[in-house]
């Protein structure tokens, strides 16, 4: 059997972190399997559904790398993919379970409903639906029908004892079916439940694995039951764990620590495949142990088995770490290009030569391009010392002047210098006067950067070029004298 799965995002909001793993889980099954990845959207809450975050989802899904097979925007036998154009097949089968008597219209108003809510908060009990319309006649259904009074499809669910169902991750869960109630199938505005829409769906578009969030253990029971009413076999079910802030709680909308909205990250300069990496790593890992892995291997080494129950930690300092990696895998080409809108942020216009320099220097130390542009800033504006008097115990140690001087001699005149002949300078500085490396280092990397530690002195000493270099040295030299 094919695999063919589905990512059904509902686009009622910015697509977070949660989503896409999801998205990510379900794409490396499908690539792993062979299988088929299918976009539905699930755009039943009219009110808060849009075209712009369906835009979004697209989006991101194109950011990271994760090539829609069949759905929405790629078409497929199965369409159409998007709900609210699928409503006269949900009215079909909504008909079908009518007619088997396994599901009745609700004639109740919203605030009879409500107040039921009420009565059973008053009295301790769960929320269930009373039952008002389970068992009307045929003829009270008639005049209901004829006053045109609003009408939804209730699910009749005659279960009793527990619901089972088998989840490839987190083995058996059972529920209690008589808590489910008789739950909304259709709403009095013609428009599907979530849970009816679903398994209509899943069903038809013949997915064999759902894989969703665990927030959706509870509603597998309630779809099971709409399976065995339409006499359907399920698919298998997945449920991936939550992703939990650091603290292990469920990931808050808009924490700084934790930002959900994945545009956020692109926006922050980290890049799609390291991304796409640290997201798969949440509730899985390669059997290797290893943690950098390329698309490729993602994918080889995938597998449902592998996936945690418990909780996974979205630890950022993790993901720039990881970030950083990808960033130094860069050639000068994608890092120039994918480094400038971060820069040009800045105000800084990358285009001449000298910032392949300063690129590089900056490559070796940064965990986001945002990083990048907001470093970059210290190398290119005027000089400033993060510690004048550091600084000037610095320049006044013994031979320093020797030192900043002869620097500025080799360098003085040159047209430009390149980090290896930069490298050289400097060792040569130290031979010359027979000092150890660090008394010509240390003060040259005050003097040019105006800093203790930094990115690497060859490349930012070819960003600056001989005509800054030397005078940052001259300054160094009065500084002493202050
Ligand atoms: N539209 C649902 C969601 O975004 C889909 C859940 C499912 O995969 O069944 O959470």
């Amino acid at each position: 059997m094919k695999v063919r799965v589905r990512f059904a995002p509902s686009p009622t909001g910015e697509i977070h972190i949660g989503n896409i793993r999801t998205a990510i889980f379900n794409w490396l099954f499908a690539r792993k399997e062979d299988g088929t990845f299918i976009l539905r959207i699930e755009d039943t809450d009219r009110e808060r559904s849009t075209e712009e975050f369906k835009e979004i989802i697209f989006r991101e899904l194109k950011w990271l790398g994760l090539d829609v097979d069949e759905g929405v925007g790629a078409g497929g036998k199965y369409g159409p993919y998007q709900q609210m154009e699928r409503l006269e097949i949900y009215r079909e089968y909504a008909r079908i379970l009518e007619k088997k008597g396994l599901a009745y219209p609700c004639f109740c108003s919203p605030e009879e409903l409500e107040a039921d809510r009420e009565k059973a908060a008053l009295e301790g009990k769960d929320p269930r639906y009373s039952g008002r319309c389970r068992d009307l006649s045929p003829e009270k259904r008639a005049i209901a029908r004829e006053q045109k009074t609003p009408e939804a499809l209730r699910f009749k669910n005659n279960a009793s004892g527990p619901v089972t169902f088998e989840d490839m991750i987190r083995g058996e869960i059972s529920f209690d079916a008589e808590p489910l109630d008789d739950f909304v199938l259709m709403k009095s505005d013609g428009s599907p439940t979530y849970n009816f829409a679903c398994v209509v769906d899943d069903y038809n578009m013949e997915i064999t694995h759902v894989i969703r969030g665990e927030d959706h253990i509870s509603n597998t029971p309630k779809q099971i039951l709409v399976y065995r009413a339409l006499g359907w076999e399920p698919p298998k079910f997945a449920h991936l764990p939550l992703i939990l802030d650091k603290d292990r709680k469920r990931m808050k909308k808009r924490s700084q620590e934790a930002e959900v909205f994945i545009s956020r990250y692109r926006e922050m300069g980290y890049l799609p495949e390291a991304m796409l990496n640290y997201l798969a790593l949440l509730g899985w890992s390669d059997e290797s142990g290893e943690e950098v892995l390329s698309r490729e291997e993602l994918i080889q080494g995938f597998s449902l088995e592998r996936i945690k129950h418990s909780g996974a930690i979205f630890d950022r300092e993790k993901l720039d770490w990881m970030n950083g990696v990808y960033i130094r895998k860069l050639d000068l080409e994608e890092l120039r290009e994918r480094a400038r809108p971060f820069l040009v942020k800045k105000g800084i216009e990358p285009d001449a030569e000298k910032y392949d320099y300063l690129l590089f220097a900056l490559q070796e130390k940064v965990g986001t391009l945002e990083e990048m542009g907001v470093m970059a800033v210290e190398f290119t504006g005027d000089l400033q010392y993060e510690d004048p008097e550091k600084a000037r115990e610095i320049f006044r140690q013994e031979r320093v002047d020797e030192v900043l001087k002869i620097l500025q001699e080799k360098i003085r005149g040159k047209e430009k210098i390149t980090p290896e002949e930069g490298k050289k300078i400097l060792k040569e500085t130290g031979k010359e006067l027979g000092v150890k490396g660090k008394m010509v280092f240390q003060p040259a990397r005050w003097a040019l950067t105006g800093k203790g530690s930094g990115p690497d002195l060859n490349y930012l000493l070819s960003f600056l070029g001989p005509e800054e270099a030397v005078q940052r040295l001259e300054k160094a030299l009065q500084k002493r004298k202050d």
